[in-house]
């Protein structure tokens, strides 16, 4: 099987790491064989909602043809955070949003409205929980509070796709930069069934996708390789469960460096194929 589509892309204009440029993007690209796919810069807070603006610059200026997208992945935060941002108490300083302080359990919330998507051409909205809201680091606590920010993300208009599920970074990494035990990577059956349930349930309900991501998921070094064989069985779950699945790369490196036929490999071991992954029509130009 050959992967024929990505929809999770970071380019020079994130705030992190990330670093292609959009032509080297659209080169290496067609190189792969990845013949629809979309960039999708991050918006965590309003503070760097100017890296979207710099993102559809250079998008626009690379003269995309109609089956590159202009996307944006958007981090869950909480309304609290968004609170104090906009009463200026965290100004220039909340580009990750505010992760300590808040009251354990706030409300989710994202910190983009309709408007400012509009306003950049945003043709598809990619949302991800990416920290946990407060709660204390006890696996409990951070399964519960991750399962309520993806149904939160499942449920909301502005998200058509909720990127990678059960991603985690931070906390309980190793010395040597890879995580062994909480708060799910000794045993991803540590999730109840019942949250995997609820949360298909609640994509198929709203009509949002849900991503089988390469670099945080799929192929991430820093996890273990038994985690990774669950995960890859807990997507072919989402798909039987009648979920749309998208394909995200997330990469974040100077040359789309995307190990495609190793992703491809484990995909198809539990019966998942490039068919099963949802595409956005091309624009009409
Ligand atoms: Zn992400
Ligand atoms: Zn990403």
């Amino acid at each position: 099987m050959t992967l024929t589509s990505d929809w999770h892309i970071h380019s020079r204009n994130s705030c992190d790491q990330a670093c292609i440029t959009v032509d080297d993007l659209v080169r290496r690209a067609a190189e792969e064989g990845i013949r629809d796919f979309g960039l999708t810069d991050h918006v965590h807070t309003p503070i760097n909602l100017p890296d979207l603006v710099s993102s559809r610059e250079e998008y626009l200026g690379a003269v995309p043809e109609s089956r590159f997208h202009f996307g944006v992945e958007l981090s869950c935060v909480s309304q609290w955070e968004l609170d104090r941002i906009a009463e200026g108490a965290y100004d220039g300083e909340a580009v990750y949003g505010i992760r300590q302080g808040g009251p354990a359990w706030a409300e989710p919330a994202l910190g983009v409205t309709r408007e400012d998507l509009t306003a950049c051409g945003v043709e598809y909205v990619v949302a991800g929980t990416h920290w946990p809201l407060y709660v204390p680091f006890e696996r409990e606590a951070i399964i519960r509070d991750y399962h309520r920010q993806n149904m939160f993300l499942a449920q909301h208009p502005l998200v058509d796709i909720v990127a990678h599920p059960w991603w985690w970074m931070g906390h309980w990494k190793d010395s040597d930069g890879r995580y062994t035990g909480e708060p799910w990577f000794d045993d991803f059956g540590c999730i109840p069934q019942t949250m995997h349930a609820e949360f298909a349930a609640a994509l198929v309900e709203s009509d949002t996708r849900a991503e089988a991501n390469i670099s945080a998921n799929l192929l991430s070094g820093s996890y273990p390789e038994r985690f990774k064989r669950q995960y890859a069985e807990y997507l072919a779950g989402l798909k039987l469960a009648g979920v749309q699945l998208t394909l995200g790369s997330d990469c974040h490196d100077a040359g789309y460096a995307i190990d495609f036929t190793e992703a491809a490999r484990r995909l198809s071991a539990v019966g998942i194929s490039d068919d099963d992954f949802w595409r956005c029509p091309p624009r009409d130009m």
